[in-house]
């Protein structure tokens, strides 16, 4: 068995409900913060104003429309408590505390005026943590990471279910559960998808020692491939987004992050990956581990690439993995990620009704169970129809002539489900959901020709603002517009405003309490700390340091060399690439793998093979050195002549070879120019 921690740290950061990473530079996150109190118009600690009236009466509505004292959930949470740590804090290796049983303390008691009262009443859900059994043998922890770690009693050990994002959390999940289920050992892990939350902390209750003690692990069909390569490629920018979407630069505060509505907020701890000793490709698919009886779904392309899910028929118990979960889930996932299949979605839901309909429990990756037949069948509907309803009303309206953002406004669930707080918008959104199931079909064109090659952001902004009469109009207008409540046309305006205008301190002002005001109404928390963390960049410029590749390596040390190679290729500059035409060998004396590396058309291709002779140079390096080279750990020029590298043929070829490519530092602006 094979250990091979993931990949490019910024494929991690965007893995996640994915999120997190394990070095972002300047990203202490500040804890703690006072709940509102509703008078106080001063602005918070990062800059935040105060909520205005529109967004207070826009949360009393919330609060008025919805039954937020039904105490169900609440019930569901804490049903099975075994045992709590109220002091738990986890720390990462480098002693940054990565996760704590108070850093939400301040959720509590009724929303403030700074929260949606919805997303507020998920935000305490989430902060329910300990150790919980959900049925007979079957127990949870949660509250440690963004998703639960499941433990399954065996005959003669544990079978974990998906130990978390970082093997710090995972370790001190499983010490609460030894702690009070006794010190059996884990006889087996079962890895439901290939999300970061769900198999990164495997080393903290599967030290590698215990890895090779032949432990059986059962995973879906091409797990590790899809788990490493996901978003290897585009992962630069998606860790980026993600800070967005996860809110990682915010405090968390009233006026900051509160929740992410899957959980709380992604880990920052040490990620490792292990490969399976079984996988489950097909339904019906059935496991006999340690005694427990295991029926399998497979599940894939719908909220993974690749997914299972299992029924446990002994216990009456289905796990859902992340098919089913407490909040719309995402079609479309913010920091950026292909779309989801919401058809496929809802068929796996409908084949779990069919095949395990006799549940009395379901459990999953994420949020508390749901007990008992009828009301297990109620809730596995509900999630199904969830996506169905989303599916075919977005396409009812297309073909009516509807583009996009006409459906996203269209669009209301029925009655039935969105009274159901299951499915409502506290990851995924109504609104970006259907506009996944629009591109799903049709793609980012929406017919319109106008939209078919319009100006770029900032060109379109300087004519815009020209043609509405200049900046001090458009700033006037913007105003009026917040002054009105209008914050969606008001952010529209002073967008354009803020891209025709980067050093306008006015407007970055306006446009930043604005989306104070659309954060504080979300009830999303993603959306929410999207808008925030906008208002933060815009009043103090872009913030952490991006994925720091440097720190890196050791994860990169372990990426096979043509997946490198692909990275590579998406790196090089085009335009200092254009008319060259070069061959370089790479001789891996650490791997006993040769690749030749070829540019030509502006385009990098790798095989490996025997070296070419023509190649214009040879370089005889190990992996770790490729690494160095590419993360630019050393200066480029001072390690190709160094003495170190044994190269044949030209340093110089190589060295202009290195040279075509760009260094990504994941540090782009986003809310500005
Ligand atoms: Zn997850």
């Amino acid at each position: 068995m094979k250990t091979r921690c993931a990949i490019v740290l910024a494929s991690l950061v965007a893995m996640l409900p994915s999120g997190c990473n394990v070095e972002m530079e300047h990203m202490a996150q500040p804890t703690a913060g006072d709940a509102d109190a509703g008078a106080d118009t001063r602005a918070g600690a990062q800059g935040n104003t105060a909520p205005t009236r529109f967004t207070e009466a826009a949360n009393a509505a919330v609060a008025k429309a919805l039954p937020l004292a039904d105490p169900q959930d609440f019930e569901d949470a804490q049903r099975g408590f075994v045992a709590s740590d109220p002091d738990f804090v986890v720390k990462n290796a480098t002693g940054d505390t990565i996760s704590e049983a108070r850093a939400y303390a301040f959720v509590t008691g009724d929303a403030p005026p700074s929260v949606n009262p919805s997303l507020w009443r998920q935000a305490k859900l989430n902060s329910v943590h300990g150790l919980f059994q959900v049925t007979d043998g079957v127990y949870q922890v949660r509250g440690y990471d963004v998703a639960n770690m499941s433990l399954i009693r065996g005959s003669s050990g544990w079978i974990v279910v998906d130990p978390l994002t970082a093997s710090e959390t995972a370790a001190a999940a499983l010490a609460l559960a030894r702690k009070h289920l006794g010190d059996a050992p884990i006889v087996a892990v079962i890895f439901t998808h290939s999300h970061l939350d769900h198999f990164g902390g495997i080393a903290g209750v599967l030290p590698e020692e215990d890895a090779q003690r032949g432990i059986r692990i059962i995973a879906p069909r091409s797990f590790v491939e899809e788990a490493t390569s996901e978003n290897v490629l585009a992962g630069v920018a998606m860790g980026r987004r993600a800070s967005f979407m996860y809110g990682m630069p915010l405090e968390r505060s009233a006026r900051g992050h509160v929740d992410t509505g899957l959980g709380k907020a992604p880990v920052r701890g040490t990620f490792g990956i292990l490969e399976a000793t079984e996988v489950v490709d097909r339904t019906g698919q059935e496991l006999t581990i340690d005694g427990v009886r295991f029926e399998f779904q497979f599940v894939p392309h719908s909220e993974a690439p690749t997914e299972l899910t299992f029924y446990l028929p002994e216990h009456k118990a289905w796990c859902g993995a992340e098919i089913v979960s407490h909040t719309l889930h995402n079609l479309y996932t913010l920091r950026g990620a292909k779309v989801r299949d919401a058809l496929a979605w809802s068929g796996y839901i409908d084949e779990a009704i069919e095949r395990f309909g006799d549940a009395e429990v379901v459990f999953a990756s994420h949020h508390w169970p749901v007990t008992g037949n009828a009301r297990v069948l109620d809730y596995l509907k509900k999630q199904r129809d969830l996506y169905r309803f989303l599916h075919d009303q977005t396409l009812r309206l297309a073909n009516a002539g509807l583009g996009p953002e006409e459906i996203a406004e269209a669009v209301e669930l029925p009655s039935t489900l969105r009274t159901a707080f299951a499915n409502r918008d506290y990851y995924g959104t109504v609104s970006h959901n259907t506009k996944a199931v629009y591109q799903a079909y049709f793609g980012w064109y929406d017919g319109n020709p106008a939209h078919l090659d319009p100006l770029p952001p900032v060109e379109a902004a300087e004519r815009t603002v020209e043609a509405m009469g200049g900046g001090g109009e458009v700033l006037r207008k913007g105003r009026v517009a917040a002054e009105r409540g209008e914050y969606r046309w008001a952010a529209m305006l002073l967008n354009q405003l803020v891209f025709a205008e980067p050093e306008n301190k006015d407007a970055s002002e306006a446009l930043a309490g604005v989306y104070d005001q659309l954060g504080y109404q979300a009830e999303s928390g993603p959306w929410r700390d999207v808008y925030l963390t906008g208002a933060l960049e815009l009043r103090r410029g872009v913030q952490g340091g991006g994925p720091n590749i440097a720190a890196a390596a050791g994860l990169l040390s372990h990426l096979p060399a043509g997946e490198f190679f692909d990275s590579l290729a998406t790196r090089l500059d085009a335009a200092k690439a254009d008319g060259k035409q070069v061959a370089i060998n790479f001789i891996f004396s650490d791997l006993g793998e040769t690749h030749v590396v070829t540019i030509e058309n502006a385009v990098l291709h790798h095989r490996q093979r025997d070296a070419d002779p023509a190649a214009a140079a040879t370089v005889r390096l190990t992996r770790d050195f490729l690494v160095q080279l590419a993360t630019g750990q050393a200066g480029l020029r001072e390690m190709i002549f160094s003495d170190d590298l044994a190269v044949t043929g030209s340093r110089l070829e190589l060295l202009s070879f290195f040279s075509l490519f760009d260094k990504s530092d994941g540090h782009f602006p986003i809310v500005t120019p």
